[in-house]
């Protein structure tokens, strides 16, 4: 399905930016985790967001949500794993893919450091995706790094597909079928020669075909590795544009101060850029 907008991550600034470019009529998809896991949704008391002091932060989400909702902005609830420029932008989550002709990212902060080995064997053997990737590991040993919450849902469907499957967390898993076998994450690393061999984990190997790492989120530079970014942060320029034609960028990405009214404030720049940008390109 085509959008005109695509915008991937669901917090303050992704639904400000829908809320603008549904303002200029342009179709509209924000691709993002559950609205209820913005860091926002943590805070207990928002006292500096403008005209609304003392909301909790899940109560602001909420309006946010549904004023983005009331808009006619549409929703896919998921984790935005890849992304292709050609004839503009084509984003992959889970088994689908959604098509759109501008971009804004608004993922907030991710943290970006990988595992030793883990860029090294992304797709001979490591994988960010159950759903997309699980059959080719069918029958076969597998390791789930569990670091986000539906991760123990993937890991019950790998074991489904026949995997044998081991699951690796820094904290006990929540809804984790009880004969797959837990361990508490140390260091690890993924080891093999050509392809994945094993996962090791505090200096033990784990023998396996595959080792599954399910964050929370993917970065930005990950979906799109020629994005300009300074200390983390992506660079933009006062109409939100990144160095990419037609990608523009809002909200705690593009660096402090990491606040709800600043990400608002981008995210809404950046919906209007959006739309600028469709109608010079002038097929929209
Ligand atoms: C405890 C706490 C208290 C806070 N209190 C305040 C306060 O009082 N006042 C204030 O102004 N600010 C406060 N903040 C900061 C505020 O929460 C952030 O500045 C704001 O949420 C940033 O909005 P954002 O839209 O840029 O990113 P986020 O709110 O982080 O939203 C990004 C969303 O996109 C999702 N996402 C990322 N990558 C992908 C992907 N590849 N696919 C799909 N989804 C993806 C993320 O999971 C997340 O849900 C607080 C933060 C915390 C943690």
């Amino acid at each position: 399905m085509e959008h005109d907008v695509i915008i991937i991550g669901s917090g303050p600034a992704g639904l400000a930016a829908a809320v603008a470019a549904r303002g200029r009529d342009k179709s509209v998809l924000v691709i993002g985790n559950r609205w209820q896991d913005s860091p926002l949704a943590k805070a207990e008391r928002v006292e500096n967001y403008l005209g609304l002091p003392g909301r909790t932060g899940m109560e602001l989400l909420e309006e946010f949500h549904r004023h983005a909702e009331q808009a006619g902005a549409e929703f896919v609830t998921g984790k935005a794993l890849a992304l292709m420029v050609w004839n503009g932008f084509s984003v992959t989550v889970g088994s689908q893919v959604f098509k759109g002709n501008a971009l804004i990212l608004t993922p907030g902060v991710v943290r970006q450091s990988k595992y030793p080995g883990e860029a090294e064997f992304l797709g001979r053997g490591v994988s960010y995706c159950a759903t997309c990737d699980g059959m080719l590991y069918r029958n076969r040993p597998v390791v789930v790094v569990g670091l986000s919450p539906d991760a123990p849902k993937e890991a019950n469907y790998l074991k489904r597909l026949g995997c044998q499957t081991v699951y690796v967390s820094p904290k006990q898993p929540e809804g984790l079928e009880e004969d797959i076998p837990f361990l508490r994450a140390g260091r690890l690393a993924v080891k093999g020669e050509g392809t994945v061999s094993a996962l090791e984990v505090d200096g033990a190997e784990i023998p396996c075909a595959g080792v599954f790492i399910l964050r929370p989120a993917v970065a930005p530079t990950d979906l799109l590795p020629e994005l300009r970014t300074e200390n983390g942060a992506i660079q933009v320029d006062r109409q939100m544009a990144t160095n990419l034609p037609g990608v523009f960028a809002a909200g705690d990405c593009t660096g402090a101060p990491l606040q709800a009214a600043k990400a608002v404030g981008e995210g809404h720049i950046a919906g209007l850029s959006a739309c600028r940008y469709l109608d010079d390109l002038g097929t929209f």
